[in-house]
């Protein structure tokens, strides 16, 4: 059996482009707390995306985390559980309960018309996710959202690079966080960043992410530590020169599988209606009662052959044990129907049109 395929493989620069990026370190000593790395990967990305707020973070899961604490909401959380554990956590860690709406069976995402039967008067805030890299309803989703006078923070750590009416994505609502997780389109190792609205914010979160020290004599703020380091920032530099091109080459192995497996009935195809889409993900739904393999089927198959796909996002994150049946899964049907129906293929720019065939054989056997 040949090299196991993954879901992903991180995009990396040359050996010789990341060392010469790095090679001021041995001379400057300065490996981290926002140094000239920090400092330049920051500038790259505001031009890259066309942002003027940004805080760059060790992580996407704490650039989330530090995001809602910087805006002191309090209460309740509407938001959705089609999602990575980090959004849920994220909330749950600031003290806040989550309160689970469901997606749509179109896009995945949140759902507009079912957000406002969910808002109390201790809502003050919706987390959407532009899951998949399909972007939510922004407009509905704001609309509501200055009807109540909550904040809206959407999880972007899918949405790199892609654009809403001409705008990055990330210059929607009151903030947003990316990721810059090794399995992600665009990566700096581990990493992330917040993109937000108000300039006072970035003030917030430059405290939050190195424990809240104001200045030398005054902490007061109750922070973490969530500094992104000067080789996250070199590495994230240089696979910025790529991005483009990483992109395109994903565009081709996502067409390449949507003409082997368009037309069959039974199975739901990713549509990557975004403008500029970034082909994050490969998602395909599987209708047992009309395709002959249930979606645990062909996860096992691919798996016997080498070929290690995701159920993501399966198990959904109002059923996970740490919540001891808090939430209930019922009250989310559409997210529950798609979450035992999902699986992720493998989709990283050198996939080899070989093993895309191999894959959609394997499926359609
Ligand atoms: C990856 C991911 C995160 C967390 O990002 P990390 O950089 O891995 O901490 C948050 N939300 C979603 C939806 C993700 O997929």
């Amino acid at each position: 059996m040949g090299e196991v395929i993954n879901v992903t493989k991180s995009s990396m620069p040359s050996l010789e482009e990341y060392t010469e990026e790095i090679k001021d370190i041995w001379e400057s000593h300065w490996l981290t707390n926002m140094g000239k790395h920090h400092d330049e990967f920051e500038q790259k990305l505001k031009e890259y995306l066309g942002t003027e707020h940004i805080s760059l973070f060790v992580n996407g899961h704490l650039s989330l985390e530090l995001t809602l604490q910087a805006f002191d909401l309090s209460g309740e959380v509407i938001t959705t559980p089609f999602t990575f554990a980090s959004t849920t956590h994220a909330i749950v860690r600031n003290g806040l309960t989550p309160v689970f709406c469901d997606i749509r069976e179109s896009d995945y995402t949140l759902d507009p018309e079912k957000i406002e039967s969910l808002i109390t008067d201790r809502t003050t805030a919706i987390l959407p996710v532009h899951v998949y890299g399909n972007i939510c309803d922004i407009e509905r989703i704001e609309a509501i959202a200055k009807k109540y006078g909550l904040r809206v923070i959407y999880d972007a750590a899918h949405a790199f690079g892609e654009k809403y009416k001409g705008n990055c994505v990330a210059n929607y609502g009151d903030a947003s966080i990316f990721s810059f997780h090794a399995t992600k389109v665009f990566n700096s190792i581990e990493g992330g960043a917040s993109i937000f609205r108000e300039k006072r914010i970035g003030a917030e979160l430059k405290k939050l992410k190195n424990f809240g020290i104001r200045d030398e004599e005054v902490v007061d703020g109750i922070g973490s530590n969530a500094k992104m380091n000067e080789f996250q920032a070199a590495m994230g530099v240089c696979n910025l020169r790529h991005i483009d091109d990483e992109i395109k080459r994903r565009k081709q192995v996502a067409q390449r599988y949507l003409d082997r497996l368009k037309g069959v009935e039974g199975l739901k195809l990713p549509q990557y209606k975004a403008e500029n889409p970034n082909y994050a993900y490969f998602p395909l739904l599987v209708d047992e009662k009309v395709f002959n393999k249930s979606r645990n089927e062909i996860y096992d198959l691919l798996k016997q052959n080498g070929i290690n796909s995701r159920k993501y996002f399966y198990p959904l994150t109002n059923t996970y044990e740490c919540f001891h049946r808090k939430f209930n899964p019922d009250d989310t049907p559409v997210a529950l129907h798609i979450s035992k129906r999902i699986i992720t293929l493998p989709l990283f720019a050198d996939l080899k049109d070989d093993i895309v065939d191999k894959i959609c054989d394997i499926i359609l056997a």
